[in-house]
């Protein structure tokens, strides 16, 4: 038994853990069969690509499954939300990533070892060697890549330390217009859509996205309105 763990490792710092999607498909934990999280190299698997990984990487058919069911919490009117006095998120005064979430998720873990082995996981821990248990909770513990990118880089955006610096960033004018933007519930200025939304950094108007050849995609309210005013930068919201 000891053997069949012998790839899986413990993430230290340095270990970029996938899981918000499938390496190979657009499974995520909250698919329907969830997303399984390779405990040797911490990429993402999703079901129907569970054979392909342990082919390409022999010896490394441990995964911890992750299935995430969200549920809706009920908006309290009593509550303010917080003021936004910074364009960054989770330092104080920026956005409260917590905050802004109007559901809860909830997860159910299990060791998995391919072809057919499921422990469900924590509630047979008992069946595991301590530092299986210890990679699993790193797995679980661990922000995952994609939210470390994107945090340090809107975080390095919005505080001016971008490294590729457009030519707008540095000559930007912000008008003093008395805008506020919300954390959340945002919606297009010029019409009733509520995702695809830019939000300009001149103006602070918020607008859709552009509408493609095929009638998808947004409005092109974001496009129409910087043909009409040249305000050069937007950052996508959500
Ligand atoms: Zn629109």
């Amino acid at each position: 038994m000891a053997d069949t763990y012998r790839n899986v490792r413990v993430a230290g710092a340095n270990d970029n853990i996938y899981k918000d999607e499938c390496l190979y498909s657009f499974d995520n934990p909250e698919s329907e069969n969830g997303l399984y999280i390779c405990m040797s190299t911490f990429r993402g698997v999703g079901k129907a690509h569970l054979e392909r990984h342990c082919r390409n990487n022999p010896g490394k058919n441990v995964f911890l499954h992750i299935l995430r069911r969200r549920k809706p919490v009920p908006i309290d009117a009593n509550v303010e939300p917080t003021k936004i006095t910074k364009l960054a998120i989770g330092i104080e005064g920026g956005f409260d990533v917590n905050q802004s979430n109007r559901f809860i998720f909830e997860e159910k873990y299990a060791i998995y070892i391919h072809p057919d082995v499921t422990i469900p996981y924590p509630d047979e821990v008992s069946q595991l060697p301590e530092f299986v248990k210890n990679s699993a909770d790193a797995i679980i513990a661990a922000d995952s890549a994609f939210l470390k990118e994107e945090r340090s880089l809107m975080n390095a955006t919005w505080n001016g330390e971008i490294r590729r610096i457009t030519k707008h960033s540095q000559t930007l004018e912000q008008l003093v217009n008395g805008r506020k933007i919300p954390p959340s519930g945002w919606q297009c200025d010029q019409c009733d859509l509520k995702e695809n939304l830019w939000l300009n950094l001149t103006d602070g108007a918020i607008l859709c996205g552009r509408k493609f050849f095929d009638g998808t995609g947004g409005n092109n309210h974001a496009a129409e309105h910087y043909y009409r005013t040249k305000y050069p930068l937007a950052v996508k919201l959500g």
